[in-house]
């Protein structure tokens, strides 16, 4: 896959901005707060509906403007698609493949999948596990349409069955739908856990060898996913995951109304990362850190690769710089055969790249 040109209109700081791009590797360059990472997330946001730093569609919008507009010619694979998202500040949104209007973000994928890698991903290892959930999602969505679809259920669930929870000592007949959206939550948390489990047994096979080969044959990466304890196995189909689902929640119903919290459901899921048999959240240096972050978003862009036969677009957000001459090498060695976007403060040295001089919202 890959983009061949951008057009952004009211888009972050680029009030209009037209590019076309090489099939090979793209360089924006400038100084601090120009609107290169912009650009990434513009391109991001046109495979999956999504921005990894922005909560609301709104925030991409140009300041004090109604309307956002950002626009893709990519080549698929088969043929070229002009994707294009349309953004309100009343949060409509609307996201066309040449021309047709998408029912689901997720069709996007279908046309441009794309893994960025930014500073930030260091967070990946260290912080909590909604960051490592946020992985899982930002990956499956592209992968699997009916995840995202399911992602998106499970959320609505979720916010209503937390409501349930928080207000039901005040208005007591709001028990009543309780086990319902107990139930619903149980059948599409399966769909999840089953994605989630087959993602983390492919990227298995992927991240080890990577960051085996980065750090020079010295370390071991391990990942095994962790999910609601009772279910014994989450490569099992997703009834068996289904029944796990209904026995944690119903010996923790009670546990449920005490707190007034909705304890029980992949919303808790988490990804264990090891190297040498220790625990990489708390015991990594920072150079494991990054070691372990880049292998799994490497590993993560080879299992793309594997499931559509192409190389998903990369987006390397100012991480080459944080990198020793060696990892560095690595990963340009690494990424050699698809399209990448690389962001940097200084013009760099990469041979056969197309630059552009970012500048205040505008390629100069
Ligand atoms: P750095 O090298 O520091 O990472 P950058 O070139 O990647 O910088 P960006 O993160 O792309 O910079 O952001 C550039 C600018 O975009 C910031 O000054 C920010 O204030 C501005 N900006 C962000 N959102 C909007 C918006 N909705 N409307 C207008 N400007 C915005
Ligand atoms: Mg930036």
């Amino acid at each position: 896959m890959r983009v061949d040109a951008l057009t952004l209109d009211f888009w972050r700081n680029y009030p209009h901005l037209q590019l076309e791009f090489a099939p090979g590797v793209n360089v924006f360059y400038g100084q601090n707060a120009q609107g290169k990472t912009n650009l990434l997330e513009a391109l991001a946001y046109l495979s999956s509906a999504r921005s990894h730093r922005a909560r609301y569609d709104r925030e991409l919008i140009t300041f004090g403007v109604d309307h956002g507009f950002a626009a893709a010619r990519v080549w698929n694979g088969s043929r070229e698609v002009e994707l294009e998202a349309r953004l309100a500040r009343t949060g409509r949104r609307q996201l066309l493949a040449n021309g047709v209007r998408l029912k689901t973000a997720a069709e996007l994928a279908e046309h441009l999948r794309t893994v960025l890698f930014c500073p930030e991903d260091l967070f990946l290892v260290k912080a909590g596990g909604a960051e490592r959930r946020r992985f899982f999602d930002q990956h499956i969505c592209q992968l699997r349409p009916r995840y995202a679809v399911a992602l998106a259920e499970y959320k609505r669930l979720h916010e209503h069955k937390t409501r349930i929870l928080r207000d039901w000592p005040e208005h007591p007949d709001l028990l009543d739908t309780l086990d319902d959206f107990s139930l619903r939550m149980a059948q599409t948390g399966a769909v999840l856990i089953h994605y989630r489990a087959h993602f983390v047994k492919r990227l298995m096979e992927h991240a080890p060898p990577i960051h085996a080969q980065c750090s020079g044959g010295r370390e071991r990466l391990e990942l095994a996913y962790r999910t609601v304890s009772t279910v014994a196995d989450p490569l099992a189909g997703s009834k068996a995951i289904f029944q796990g689902l209904l026995e944690h929640q119903q010996t923790h119903r009670q546990a449920e109304l005490d707190s007034r919290m909705c304890l029980t459901g992949p919303h808790k899921d988490d990804l264990d990362i090891a190297i040498d048999g220790q625990s990489a959240k708390e015991y990594a240096s920072q150079g494991q850190t990054r070691t372990a972050a880049l292998a799994l978003k490497l590993g993560a862009r080879e299992l793309f690769y594997r499931d559509a036969g192409q190389w998903p677009v990369l987006l390397l957000d100012d991480v080459l710089s944080e990198l020793d001459a060696r990892r560095r090498d690595f990963v340009l060695e690494r990424i050699q055969g698809g399209q990448v976007f690389i962001t940097c403060c200084e013009e760099g040295d990469f041979p056969s790249a197309r630059r552009f001089h970012i500048q205040d919202g505008r390629a100069v």
